[in-house]
């Protein structure tokens, strides 16, 4: 049996733990490490849609998850303020229209504007449509797509629990010191403060911020992307509900930085994101406390962290997941999804009788950093892609040099309307869309596709979906009776 030892016990080891044992059975041993009395950096809560499939991949039951975490659904995320101070925009996570296979539905919208169709892109959209009407139901096919806000501490101790049936071992107790093999330079064995010795041949190393194995022992390096996502600090705190949750998260940037809001059935997660350059603590805090609703229910946490990657995700015998892989600020809430992506890899790439192949550490390294630079660059586009130059933060934003896979996208989007997504990206056309409109960057022009409709057929197609929009929403429930209904069956 291969002997697997999960470094770490937040979100990211009980995920790697969880998924596992599930799916590796009886060829591996799981053993997990953490320690009480370090605790979890104790945020994340807002997900996208392909925690979906990670739990259905798991076997777990939604509504029995949802009850578990205090889940709410989530339809996207409302940036308020991020083109200018009192504008917004919604990135939902559906698709828009209808679009050929030639071109996006951005093209005959464009199109149908030139020819005096007032009605708004966020229109034809059914996510966004019902998270602004506050609404959500499961439709037949899948038809919504949706993600979950939760208690990312409560979903490690549903995961923890299913985890221990599925055998695997937990260890309490602080990791004092990490034994390298003398001959290979791999790691042999974790040493506990309580003297227990725990030995493998594959270590996960979840342990949050600190990162105590891939770079306390293996010394893996890092790459720092603060020239280009500058926030470095934030503030954490929840609050009751005062009125019922809605399926979206909100992201409303502020003079240097911006602030979360996040509903679950039982209270409301905030934070304000800033750089401490052009912000201070106790501003940032005031800040916060000015814009949340209700009474805080916990003491602020602080949170300092520095945006980047571990520059080797794997090295040796030690894979990263989690906070010790790097960390880009929640915008586009891609933490919890840059876990499930690693964790899938692991499986997929699990060495042979715990040999590992340096050809899957190429590989497994290769795949996890194209997804953070994605990742990395769509953040980017929210700072980059602003009229606000109200501050000296969205000043030093806009007028910072950008990765030029970034730049190469604004440009082709600005000159010609077009988005392409390359090797499996994350965020899809739509996405891109959504956000660059909504940041205000304005196509020059459409594909002439678009002018093969007539008047008519485009006015019948354009039409056609708003109406499809409108009545499919006017058919949903509250997302908050809905969410309760939901979870309140077994
Ligand atoms: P941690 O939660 O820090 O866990 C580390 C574990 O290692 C703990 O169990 C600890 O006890 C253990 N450990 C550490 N040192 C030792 C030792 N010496 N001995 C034994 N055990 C040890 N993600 C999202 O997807 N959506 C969000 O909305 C979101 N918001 C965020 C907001 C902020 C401000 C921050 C900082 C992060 C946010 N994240 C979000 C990221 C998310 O919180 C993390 O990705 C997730 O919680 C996983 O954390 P982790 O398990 O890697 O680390």
């Amino acid at each position: 049996m291969q002997r697997i030892v999960v470094a770490g016990g937040g979100t990211a080891g009980w995920m790697a733990a969880a998924a596992i044992a599930r799916t590796m059975g009886r060829t591996v041993s799981v053993t997990l490490v953490e320690s009480d009395a370090i605790g979890t950096v104790g945020v994340g809560e807002s997900t996208i849609p392909p925690l979906v499939t990670y739990n259905r991949l798991l076997g777990i039951n939604e509504a029995e998850f949802m009850r578990a975490t205090q889940a709410t659904f989530k339809l996207g995320i409302l940036f308020d303020n991020w083109k200018v101070d009192g504008e917004r925009y919604f990135h939902s996570f559906g698709f828009t229209g209808k679009d050929h296979w030639s071109a996006g539905f951005q093209h005959f919208w464009m199109y149908g504007r030139s020819k005096g169709h007032a009605q708004s892109y966020d229109d034809y959209c059914l996510e966004l449509a019902a998270a602004m009407a506050g609404k959500f139901a499961h439709l037949p096919d899948d038809r919504v797509n949706y993600a979950y806000q939760l208690d990312s501490g409560l979903y490690a101790r549903f995961l923890r629990q299913m985890a221990e049936k599925d055998g695997v071992t937990r260890a309490e107790g602080r990791i004092g010191r990490v034994e390298l093999d003398g001959e290979s330079g791999n790691i042999a064995a974790l040493h506990l403060d309580n003297g227990t010795r725990i030995a493998g041949d594959l270590f996960l190393d979840c342990t949050g911020f600190r990162a105590l194995l891939i770079e306390g022992a293996l010394h893996a390096g890092y790459d720092d992307w603060t020239h280009w996502l500058p926030c470095d600090s934030a503030i954490a705190l929840q609050t009751p509900n005062v009125r019922p949750p809605v399926p979206y998260t909100r992201a409303m940037a502020h003079d240097a930085g911006w602030q979360w809001r996040i509903p679950l059935q039982h209270r409301t997660g905030n934070g304000i994101v800033y750089c401490s350059r052009y912000l201070d603590h106790d501003a940032a805090l005031e800040r916060l406390l000015g814009n949340i609703e209700g009474e805080p229910l916990t003491p602020p946490n602080k949170i300092r962290f520095q945006t980047g990657a571990r520059r080797k995700q794997w090295h040796r015998n030690c894979v990263a997941i989690g906070l010790s892989g790097g960390f880009m600020e929640p915008l586009e809430s891609t933490s919890i999804h840059l876990i499930q992506r690693a964790v899938l890899r692991v499986i997929r790439m699990m060495p042979a009788r715990g040999r590992v192949s340096e050809r899957d550490i190429a590989e497994f390294n290769d795949q996890q950093f194209q997804d953070m630079e994605q990742i990395r660059d769509f953040l980017i586009l929210h700072y980059k892609a602003t009229d606000r130059r109200d501050s000296p933060f969205w000043r030093q934003c806009a007028a910072m040099d950008v990765p030029d896979s970034l730049t190469q996208k604004i440009e082709l989007f600005r000159e010609t309307g077009r988005v392409f997504r390359r090797n499996d990206e994350l965020f899809a056309e739509n996405s891109w869309v959504q956000v660059m409109m909504g940041q205000g960057i304005e196509p020059q022009s459409w594909h002439p596709i678009a002018e093969k409709l007539t008047d008519d057929e485009l006015d019948r197609t354009l039409a056609r979906i708003r109406e499809d929009v409108q009545r499919t929403v006017a058919g949903l429930p509250a997302h908050a009776d809905y969410v309760a209904r939901y979870c309140g069956a077994t």
